[in-house]
C-alpha cells in the first residue's frame, strides 16, 4: 500500500502526523494554501483528514491535498476572533458521557449537544455513567431518562468507569470507528478513556500543559488508536458542534421528535412558542413530546433571537468548558 495518502492522526502547531495507507508515521507541513469554503480555520487541516503527501529529502513530507470531508467539528478561537479552529474532520459517532447525579448533567445540556450534533449528522450515544453510585431512586429517575433519549431515537449505555460494569457493551462499539469522546468536567471522562486506551492519561495530561503554558489557541489534537482497530478523540472543553448559522427552523429539524409532531402544525412557518394550531405544543401538553426537550428547543431559539447562538460554538480556555446558560 502506499505512502503517499493517509490519515492524520495528530496535529500540533504547523506539525501534522501523517499515518500513511501504507503503516508509516510521517511527520508533514502543509504545502500551498488551503481554503475552506465558508469558514475562517486557524488550521487547514485538521485530525481525521485523508490527505495526500509528497515526501521529501529531509524524510518529511508536504501535504498537498485534503479530501472532501464527510464532517468536522469547529470552535472559535475567542470569544472575539471570527476565526476556527478545526478540532476534527470525518467523525463517525459521538460518546457524550453523562451523569444523572455526582454531577447532574443537565437536559439543556444534552439536548443541545444532541442538537448540534443533528446539524453535522454525527450520530450520539448516550453513556450514563456512574451507574454505581446510584440509589434506587437515582436508578429510576436514569432509567426515565434512557426511556425518554431511546424514544427520541438516541442509544443509550449505563456504565460505570470505575467498576466497568457496562464496559463490555460499550467497547465493541468503538471498533473501525473514529469516535469523539464528550462530557461536561467530572462525569468521568478521563477515567474512562484510560480505561479504553490505556496510556491515554499522558496524553490528556499534555494537552493540558499545553493549556497551562498559556497558549490560548492550543492547536494540539490527537487521535488515540484502539488495540482492536478505531480511533477515539478526546475534546477537553469541547461541548458540542459549532453552528453558525442555524434557522429558528433548522432548529426544529434537529429536534428529531418536535420536527416530527411540527408537520401537523396549521402554519408551516410554526415556531412552535405561540402560534394557534400549533401541533408540537399540543404534543406536549399530552406528553407526546417530554417537556424537558421542549424546554431545551426553546433556549436554543432564544439564543438565535437574541443573536447569541454563538453559545453553541463551545469555546473552551483553557481545559475546563464554560458552561452554556
Ligand atoms: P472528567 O472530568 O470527565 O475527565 O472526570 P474524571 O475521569 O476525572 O472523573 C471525575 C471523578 O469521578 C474522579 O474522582 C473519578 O474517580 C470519578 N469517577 C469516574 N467514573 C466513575 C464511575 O463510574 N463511578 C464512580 N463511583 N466514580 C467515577
Ligand atoms: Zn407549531
Amino acid at each position: 500500500m502506499s505512502d503517499t495518502e493517509g490519515l492524520v492522526i495528530k496535529n500540533t502547531g504547523s506539525w501534522y502526523t501523517v499515518l500513511t495507507d501504507g503503516g508509516n508515521t510521517i511527520d508533514c507541513k502543509i504545502k500551498g494554501n488551503f481554503r475552506l469554503k465558508g469558514i475562517r480555520s486557524t488550521n487547514p487541516v485538521a485530525v481525521g483528514d485523508r490527505v495526500e503527501i509528497v515526501r521529501n529529502h529531509e524524510g518529511t513530507a508536504f501535504i498537498t491535498n485534503i479530501c472532501d470531508r464527510r464532517n468536522y467539528i469547529i470552535r472559535k478561537s475567542s470569544n472575539l476572533s471570527k476565526q476556527s479552529h478545526i478540532i476534527a474532520a470525518n467523525v463517525d459517532q459521538a460518546f457524550l458521557i453523562v451523569t444523572v447525579k455526582y454531577p447532574e448533567t443537565s437536559t439543556t445540556f444534552i439536548d443541545r449537544f444532541l442538537a448540534s450534533a443533528e446539524a453535522y449528522s454525527v450520530p450520539v450515544t448516550l453513556v450514563f455513567n456512574k451507574v454505581d453510585l446510584l440509589q434506587d431512586d437515582e436508578r429510576r429517575y436514569l432509567d426515565m431518562m434512557v426511556t425518554l433519549y431511546e424514544t427520541v431515537g438516541y442509544d443509550c449505555l449505563k456504565v460505570s468507569a470505575e467498576t466497568k460494569e457496562g464496559m463490555d457493551r460499550l467497547l465493541p462499539l468503538l471498533k473501525d470507528k473514529i469516535t469523539l469522546f464528550s462530557g461536561n468536567s467530572g462525569v468521568g471522562k478521563s477515567t474512562m478513556l484510560n480505561f479504553i486506551v490505556p496510556g491515554a492519561e499522558l496524553r490528556t495530561a499534555e494537552i493540558s500543559d499545553a493549556h497551562n503554558t498559556g497558549m490560548h489557541t492550543t492547536t494540539f489534537s490527537e487521535m488515540l488508536p484502539l488495540t482492536d482497530g478505531g480511533w477515539v478523540i478526546d475534546t477537553p472543553g469541547i461541548k458540542g458542534f459549532g453552528t453558525f448559522n442555524m434557522e429558528p427552523e433548522e432548529i426544529c429539524g434537529y429536534f428529531k421528535e418536535i420536527f416530527k409532531f411540527s408537520k401537523g402544525c396549521r402554519f408551516n412557518n410554526c415556531t412552535h412558542t405561540h402560534e394557534p394550531g400549533c401541533a408540537v405544543r399540543k404534543a406536549v401538553e399530552e406528553h407526546y413530546i417530554a417537556e424537558s426537550r421542549y424546554v431545551s428547543y426553546l433556549s436554543m431559539l432564544e439564543d438565535k433571537e437574541e443573536g447569541k447562538y454563538l453559545s453553541l460554538i463551545h469555546i473552551s480556555e483553557p481545559t475546563r468548558p464554560i458552561s452554556i446558560s
